[in-house]
């Protein structure tokens, strides 16, 4: 029997939330806390050194010695340095836990070594953190002790965004001052914020953590450089769905309350299509919290596993042959009086508000397309976009077949009062279509898809942050938002011109709506004729960050500078170049210490078969032929490998950052993969008692 869990006593149990804050803070500071949280400004130091003092009267309570600003930087991870709470002792040597609100608020870890794609320079190292008071603080275990981590947001000297956190707040901002002229027009004045909430689903794998420390490849580069494919695969689509074995149940459940301890609201678990991956999917939240919890989960994933003798793997693409993990991204606006500007609605009002919306969803989509394709690119995820396999590179919006009908009559007739089988939605307008609410199409080909009332963008990697993505929809959104409200704002007749408008928009960018297969070739060529973009890989999609269009974007709603946008280009070139060059370096290892001399040994043994059995009278043509196919691939290696070291070598020297990216996409990787054929074909030659590392069988079958 396992013990029970009460899970409405550990939810939130390590969380200093709103519930914590009423009964420990005075009431008057309790509401500033509430109004900062909720309508933006700063807290007075009198009321932080307040708060500052029962959050850590709070934490110690629970064990803590010390706390963090616990910040994102550009690495795409946390990141967090510990203070205790330790303050100076008294005459008498006493010494009393102590945390200011100064502390609080404000952090000044030293920077230097977070990447700043040259914004900061060196004499100024000194970053700071601000805390983020909308997220809230939360305690942290492990063998360190009881942490108190403050979300914080990590900016310059100068306050330019050295973080993730910083330009998704910028952006949450813009989304919702752009979203309440819309909601405004259609006569909501009630609501005085639009918030952005995403739900991300996290896809991982879990492999078995000794036979995990065999594999150097896994451990440095967090994917299988080498491997041949095993006998089955994700063939019989067994594993989707799939009965959940007693070790990842075990697992599962640990992960569950850790999670919900920190008050992320893990709902659903189920195991993925390809063998030994999962996914978890949490309730939506406000985007930022999203972010934090997603951060939260993904690094809860990796330690929950080790006590399971397992390791998680979050990359995009661990095992070649069988599905990489990404994470879909439902996103959608709700305003603070409870609009869901993505649900159709009930209303004639409220359905042409949505026509509206998702007619600037669309626009902002197909203009942007780009930015959307650059938001989710990592280096991981190359394996997936743009490789054979799903999602594809090119933005594409999926809406459904009744939507897409309607947009059709739209765009074809300027009326729609035809609609598809199933229950009205009303317009109240005769040139507005009626068409079902209908919530069930599903196609999960498509990069960006409509679900009945959110979209879920598709595309973004399983290890990386969901800060950019929402980020960017956020910001070419409320672009869109903006441009449209400045219209019908002026507009003499509204009905006429939302009307128009939703019309122009559809017309013009009908081409970025797509319902067909996104896999198939005839869409590659097909998306080609519409003229959509199709950048294939990350560092292709870098310099669209500093396009006129997007720097004119990202200005104009204070999101990034051309500063912070080159710098994190910047970032992006060398993190690309450092990845590759570390798994270079790793296959460098790997086929010269480990396969090259395991093959060397085999051939060896064989030749002694060879010559025993020539000696012995018998017919040893099986085992020579064996010996030379096994050789033929070891002088592939070997060459491979020379190779290998060649390139590499040079890429070392390049100096610009995005040359030197660009020769590790062209050049290096190429030749990884040289390597790598003759390696897997060994593998599958070679007595699998010398083969060095455990196999992609041993690796995914067996955990
Ligand atoms: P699936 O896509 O696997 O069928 P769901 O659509 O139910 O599953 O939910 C996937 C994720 O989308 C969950 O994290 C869920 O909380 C989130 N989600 C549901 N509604 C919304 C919404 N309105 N806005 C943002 N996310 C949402
Ligand atoms: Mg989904």
């Amino acid at each position: 029997m396992s013990e029970m869990i009460n899970v409405e006593e550990i939810f939130a149990s390590k969380v200093f939330t709103r519930s914590t804050m009423k009964e420990r803070l005075p009431k008057n500071i309790y509401k500033e806390v509430i109004k900062v949280m909720e309508q933006g400004g700063e807290l007075s130091l009198a009321a932080a050194d307040v708060v500052a003092k029962a959050m850590k009267d709070w934490a110690v309570e629970n064990g803590a010695t010390h706390y963090t600003h616990w910040f994102q930087p550009l690495t795409g991870i946390t990141a967090e340095k510990h203070d205790s709470f330790v303050s100076h002792p008294d005459e008498n040597g006493k010494m009393i836990m102590d945390f200011s609100g100064k502390e609080l608020i404000k952090g000044e870890p030293d920077a230097s070594s977070f990447p700043s794609g040259g914004l900061r320079a060196t004499f100024e190292a000194r970053g700071y953190t601000a805390w983020d008071i909308t997220s809230p603080a939360f305690l942290k275990e492990d063998a360190t002790g009881v942490i108190l981590c403050i979300p914080t947001a990590f900016c310059s000297y100068k306050g330019e965004a050295l973080d993730k956190k910083t330009p998704l707040l910028r952006s949450m901002e813009a989304i919702s001052e752009q979203a309440l002229r819309i909601v405004r027009l259609f006569g909501n004045t009630g609501a005085t914020k639009v918030v952005a909430s995403v739900g991300p689903e996290q896809e991982y794998f879990l492999v078995d953590r000794e036979k995990y420390l065999q594999r150097t490849d896994l451990v440095f580069a967090g994917r299988t450089l080498f491997g041949a494919p095993a006998p089955k695969g994700q063939e019989l689509e067994d594993h989707y769905f799939g009965t959940i074995r007693e070790r990842i149940g075990a697992y599962m459940k640990d992960l569950n309350i850790e999670l919900w301890k920190l008050g992320v609201t893990a709902k659903t678990q189920h195991n993925e299509v390809a063998p030994a991956q999962h996914e978890l999917a949490p309730i939506y939240e406000t985007a930022n919290i999203a972010v934090d919890h997603n951060q939260l989960v993904m690094e809860t994933m990796k330690k929950v596993a080790g006590r399971h003798g397992l390791t998680c793997l979050l990359h995009e693409k661990p095992f070649a042959g069988v599905n990489g993990s990404g994470k879909h991204n439902n996103w959608s606006l709700t305003t603070d009086n409870g609009v869901n500007l993505l649900d159709p609605g009930e209303t004639p009002n409220e359905n042409i508000q949505f026509l509206l919306v998702l007619a600037c969803i669309i626009k902002a989509v197909d203009r942007h397309a780009d930015l959307l394709r650059q938001s989710a690119s990592d280096v991981g995820n190359d394996h997936r976009l743009g490789a054979n396999e799903a999602p594809p590179a090119i933005i594409s919006v999926f809406l459904g077949e009744q939507l897409e009908d309607v947009v059709k009559q739209l765009v074809e007739t300027g009326e729609a009062a035809r609609c598809l089988e199933g229950g009205k939605l009303e317009t109240g307008v005769s040139t507005l279509p009626d068409f079902t609410k209908d919530a069930t199409d599903r196609n999960r080909t498509s990069p960006f898809a409509f679900t009945g009332n959110k979209f879920e963008f598709r595309m973004v990697g399983s290890a990386d942050s969901i800060a950019s993505p929402n980020t960017t929809l956020n910001a070419i959104v409320a672009e869109a938002f903006c441009e449209a409200a400045d219209v019908l704002e002026k507009a003499e007749d509204f009905d006429l011109a939302v009307h128009d408008l939703i019309k122009e928009y559809l017309t013009k960018h009908q081409r970025i709506i797509f319902n067909g297969d996104g896999y198939s070739d005839e869409w590659v060529a097909e998306a080609q004729r519409r003229g959509l973009p199709n950048i294939k890989s990350m560092v292709e999609a870098v310099d669209t960050l500093t396009t006129e269009k997007s720097v004119k974007l990202f200005h104009k709603f204070g999101i990034f500078t051309e500063a912070e946008l080159e710098s994190r280009e910047e970032i992006l070139y060398e993190t690309y170049a450092k990845t590759i060059n570390i798994e270079a370096l790793t296959m460098i290892d790997m086929a010269s210490k480990q396969i090259i001399p395991a093959v060397i040994r085999y051939t060896k043994s064989l030749a002694d078969t060879v010559i025993a059995v020539r000696d012995a009278g018998a017919d040893a043509s099986a085992q020579a032929d064996l010996l030379k196919e096994v050789s033929d691939k070891l002088s592939a290696m070997k060459a491979a490998l020379a190779k290998l070291e060649e390139v590499e070598a040079k890429a070392g020297t390049i100096g610009n950052a995005k040359e030197q990216a660009f020769y590790y996409k062209d050049v290096v990787k190429e030749v990884m993969e040289e390597l790598r054929t003759p390696v897997d074909e060994a593998e599958m030659l070679v007595d699998k008692q010398v083969w060095p590392v455990p196999t992609y069988g041993d690796l995914i079958f067996e955990v």
